[in-house]
């Protein structure tokens, strides 16, 4: 159990970022102290050879400038302080005997007698000597002062070596807790930079369950992240506004086909009982024809009303003058209009445009019109009218019919419904629906003023730019 949670946690995009930050941070570390220390070592072993070289010349100066007696004498006083020089002296004479030997105080041993095997010319001569432990190395540099005697002076790496000791001390005690806190770190960043993908995981799953409702709480970063999440939240919103909507118009279809399909059935029956009367026969066909037409026409309503909410239907959206738009759906209700001595006054501006789907622009401003005729009782008045408003274009459509009760007023949107003293009328009750659906789908809004037994006012923005 516990090495199977393991395994997966070394599966986890978390774990890996931790690891591979984790282990470029500890790997630069190691790099930059690889380089201090190299830089320290160097320069630590340049100064010895430098104070090596210094007390090399100064001793071969006396022996140029005194002879022998001089630096004899000059080593002499030197031996007198050699608890603390520094420095190992050795002076050899001819066949590399020991003349003179200056060996600091409290020294790790070397095997000084290996020196008398080396040989030097009258140019610096660089000998290593190590400790028995093999620890501390004695540098000496030897040159020749004449045919006869040989100058070598040493020093220790024994202080280097304290120096750069402590220098890996400091290094190691700052280190373990800068990896720990750079692998905490590491941890904890990788896991709350990740929050978000889990908040995603979290939410894909319970959406699998069903939960439609459920979203990703929102990080907050401004990075792609949030980007990712405001996108996944959106799209899941319009698939649950899709699929709300097909469930919906499944439910309407499914209650409102029952009564036509119920009198599509009596007709049917009526005409299979009308025994060789073809007269009776035609008239029941013809309203199952009539019956079926009206069917259709509702379900290809509804599916228009689905398809402009989930934002699915295809716009084929230019540039069209309201003028020429009004006046040919006007032609198509004269007839009717005239028919109930209603006179319709159409104002507006020559050459407003507005960028619209044409033929949807059209539905929308018929049942808005069909509308205002079929509620407005004989020798009324119906006004057109459009207007653009700094970045919106206007068209209202005001009827002095008989107007919507106030009750009734937030409930015309609805699919399916229609007021009570519209009954007398024929329709659907999904006229309003689409022409609301239609005008959202063009990112505009349509909004109803009404009063009872005056008229009614149905007024449409839609974006002047389309
Ligand atoms: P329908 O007209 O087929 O009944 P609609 O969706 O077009 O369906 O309208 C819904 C309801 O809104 C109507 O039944 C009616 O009660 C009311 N209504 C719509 N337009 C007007 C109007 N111009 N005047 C009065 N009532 C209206």
């Amino acid at each position: 159990m516990f090495l199977r949670s393991l395994r997966n946690l070394r599966k986890t995009v978390g774990f890996r970022l931790t690891v591979w930050y984790s282990g470029i941070f500890i790997f630069s570390s190691l790099l930059l102290f690889g380089l201090a220390y190299f830089l320290l070592s160097s320069s630590l072993s340049k100064q010895d050879h430098e104070a090596i070289q210094l007390k090399l010349k100064e001793l071969s100066a006396f022996f140029e400038s005194g002879g022998m007696e001089l630096l004899e004498r000059e080593i002499t006083i030197e031996k007198k302080f050699e608890k603390k020089t520094p420095f190992f002296i050795r002076v050899a004479g001819r066949g590399n005997r020991t003349l003179l030997l200056i060996i600091p105080y409290q020294w790790a041993e070397f095997d000084i007698k290996k020196l008398e095997k080396t040989t030097s010319n009258t140019h610096i001569t660089w000998i290593q000597l190590r400790d028995k432990k093999n620890k501390i190395v004695l540098e000496v540099a030897s040159i020749r002062l004449n045919n006869d005697f040989m100058l070598q002076v040493g020093k220790n790496t024994e202080d280097r070596e304290r120096i750069l000791m402590h220098f890996r001390e400091i290094f190691a005690a700052v280190m373990i807790p800068l990896i720990l806190l750079g692998f905490t770190g590491g941890t904890f960043f990788a896991f709350r930079a990740l929050r978000p993908i889990r908040h995603l995981i979290t939410t894909i799953r319970s959406i699998g369950t069903g939960r439609m409702a459920a979203r990703v709480p929102s990080p907050q970063t401004g990075d792609e992240l949030e980007e990712l999440v405001g996108l996944f939240n959106g799209m899941v919103e319009k698939i649950e506004a899709l699929i709300n909507g097909m469930r919906d118009s499944l439910d309407n279809v499914a209650h409102d086909l029952r009564t036509p399909m119920t009198r599509l059935r009596g007709f049917a029956e009526m005409a299979l009982q009308s025994d060789q009367n073809v007269e009776a026969c035609r008239e029941a066909l013809a309203d199952c024809l009539e019956e079926s037409e009206r069917i259709i026409k509702m379900l290809n309503t509804l599916m228009d009303i689905s398809e402009a909410e989930t934002g699915v239907m295809k716009l084929n959206r230019e540039v069209v003058d309201i003028s020429a738009l009004v006046e040919r759906v006007l032609d198509m209700y004269r007839h009717v209009a005239e028919e109930k001595g209603i006179d319709i006054y159409p104002t507006i501006p020559h050459g407003l445009c507005v960028t619209a789907d044409p033929a949807r622009m059209s539905q929308v401003l018929a049942n808005s019109l069909d509308n205002a005729i079929k509620y407005t009782p004989h020798g009324g008045r119906i006004y057109i009218e459009a207007n653009q408003l700094q970045q919106q274009i206007v068209i209202g459509v005001r009827d002095s019919g008989i107007g919507i009760p106030q009750e009734e007023l937030p409930r015309i949107w609805d699919r399916l419904y229609r007021g009570d003293q519209s009954r007398s009328e024929k329709g659907l009750g999904l006229g309003l629906s689409l022409v609301r659906a239609i005008v959202r789908a063009h990112k505009g809004r349509v909004e109803v003023f009404s009063e009872l037994g005056k008229g009614s006012t149905f007024t449409i923005y839609l974006p002047a730019d389309g």
